[in-house]
């Protein structure tokens, strides 16, 4: 995703703004594959202050993530909004063409606003350790087994409440 800024450093503009849709089609984190089920899209503008280029905007997705606890793969709504400050005072990369290749500062918005652990659901009931059914799918009984006869009765008596 490339931007425009020559008119904001000829200063013809005191603002930028930038609206975009970015195909990606996976990223890699960590050693996961992050597939993207829908455009990237990206809105924000950029300013100068003295001799710093601002820029700020929102970026929304939709990924694949797998679930911690049931494995299951599900639709995670990826939104983040970003700032970055690039200075301009060492004019090299960008002042010539006027132009920012935003992708590698989007690339590194995604990784850090990407859940350490994405879950399906609040209410996931995740995989039995014991038989490794889905619980959210199936129902197992390795848990009943595991309680004493004696404590049966009480535990109803809990249950209920
Ligand atoms: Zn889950
Ligand atoms: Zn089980």
């Amino acid at each position: 995703m490339i931007i425009d800024f020559s008119k904001l450093i000829k200063e013809e503009e005191r603002h930028i703004n930038f609206k975009d849709q970015v195909e990606v089609k996976e990223i890699s984190d960590k050693n996961e594959n992050i597939i993207f089920v829908s455009p990237l899209e990206v809105v924000g503008e950029g300013y100068l202050e003295e001799d710093t280029l601002v820029l700020q905007g929102n970026a929304e997705s939709k990924v694949e993530l797998s679930c911690g606890r049931c494995l299951e793969k599900f639709i995670y709504p990826l939104e983040f909004s970003f700032e970055e400050k690039i200075s301009v005072s060492d004019k090299s990369f960008f002042i010539t063409s006027g132009k920012i290749d935003f992708s590698s500062i989007l690339w590194e918005n995604i990784i850090l606003n990407l859940p350490l652990q994405a879950i399906c659901s609040e209410e996931c009931k995740g995989i039995c350790p014991k038989c490794g059914k889905n619980l959210n799918i199936e129902k197992c009984y390795c848990e009943d087994e595991d309680i004493d006869p004696r404590l049966v009765l009480l535990k109803d008596l809990f249950d209920e409440e």
